[in-house]
C-alpha cells in the first residue's frame, strides 16, 4: 500500500529537471527578446548604412524628336532615358524605337521661361487658365507613345508658380506619371510640389554637355561620377549633339569600373524614394 506522502516526494523530485529546463527556456527567450528590443532601438538608417549598395546614375537625354539623327540615342545598347519633346516630327518613331529597345521613354514638357525664346509647339504658359492647361498637358502626352514620366524642357518662369506647377501634379498623379526637376531655375518649386502630391519624383544633379569641348565634356561627367558615388544616385540630363553621343559611345564603360550603375530613371528614383523611407 502506497501512502499519499510516499508518492509526492518521487512526484516532486521528478519535475526538478522540467522546471530547470523550463526556467533555462525563459532565460533565453528573455535574451532574445532584449537583442531584438535593441536592434529596434537602433537608428533606421545604420541597418541601411550610406554606400553600402551600388552607387546609380540615370542619363536623361533631352529635347529628341526633332531631327532623324536624334533616333541613334533609341538605338544604343546603355539603359539611357529618352525624353522626347511633344508634336516633333520623330518622336513618335523615336519613343518606339526606345521602347521596343527597352529604354524608358518620357514627355520633354516644353514650359514659359523667363528670356522670350521661342515657344516649342504646346509649350504650357502662365497666361493659360486651368482648363487650358489641362487640354494641353493630355494633348502632348497624346502625341508620344510609351511615355512613363515628364521632365521640363525650359520652364524657367512657370516652374516658380506654384499653382501652375500644382495643376501639373495632379494631372501627373492621375496618370501615375513620375517627374523630373529639371531645374532651370534655382527657386523652382516643381520637385516639392511633385514630392508633396504624392508623384515619384527628383531632381537634375548635372548637365553634361552645356558646353561640347572634351575638356568640359569630362569634367561633367566626372562630376556626375562623384556625385553619384558621394550620395549614392546623381541624375544627368544631355542633349542629342554629335558630340554627346559620341563622347558617351567612348565613356559610359567607364561607369562599371568605377563601381556605378547606369539605371532607368524611375529606377533610380525608386530605389533612392526607398533609402530615404527606410532612414527616417
Ligand atoms: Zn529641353
Amino acid at each position: 500500500m502506497k501512502s499519499s506522502f510516499g508518492n509526492f516526494i518521487p512526484q516532486s523530485l521528478y519535475m526538478t529537471p522540467i522546471l530547470i529546463l523550463l526556467l533555462r527556456l525563459f532565460s533565453l527567450l528573455a535574451v532574445y527578446i532584449l537583442s531584438l528590443s535593441q536592434l529596434s532601438a537602433q537608428p533606421l538608417s545604420s541597418t541601411y548604412p550610406e554606400h553600402s549598395k551600388t552607387p546609380l546614375l540615370a542619363i536623361v537625354v533631352d529635347d529628341l524628336g526633332n531631327k532623324s539623327a536624334d533616333l541613334e540615342f533609341a538605338k544604343q545598347h546603355w539603359p539611357l532615358t529618352l525624353s522626347v519633346l511633344p508634336f516633333t516630327p520623330y518622336g513618335k518613331q523615336l519613343a518606339t524605337l526606345a521602347h521596343n529597345n527597352n529604354k524608358q521613354v518620357m514627355l520633354h514638357m516644353p514650359m514659359q521661361s523667363i528670356s522670350p525664346l521661342p515657344l516649342h509647339p504646346g509649350t504650357l504658359t502662365l497666361d493659360m487658365t486651368h482648363h487650358e492647361f489641362d487640354q494641353v498637358m493630355i494633348k502632348s502626352l497624346a502625341s508620344i507613345p510609351f511615355i512613363e514620366g515628364i521632365n521640363n524642357h525650359q520652364g524657367s518662369l512657370l516652374t516658380r508658380h506654384s499653382g501652375h506647377m500644382k495643376w501639373l501634379m495632379t494631372l501627373l498623379k492621375k496618370q501615375q506619371l513620375f517627374f523630373l526637376d529639371s531645374r532651370t531655375h534655382a527657386a523652382t518649386v516643381a520637385e516639392e510640389l511633385a514630392r508633396d502630391s504624392g508623384l515619384l519624383t527628383g531632381r537634375r544633379h548635372v548637365f553634361l554637355d552645356n558646353s561640347l569641348d572634351s575638356e568640359s565634356l569630362n569634367r561633367q561627367f566626372n562630376h556626375a561620377i562623384k556625385l553619384a558615388k558621394k550620395k549614392q544616385f546623381a541624375v544627368a540630363i544631355c542633349h542629342p549633339h554629335k558630340e554627346t553621343l559620341q563622347f558617351l559611345k567612348q565613356n559610359l564603360f567607364q561607369l562599371q569600373e568605377q563601381g556605378i550603375k547606369l539605371v532607368r530613371l524611375s529606377d533610380l528614383l525608386l530605389e533612392k524614394n526607398h533609402v530615404v523611407a527606410k532612414a527616417f
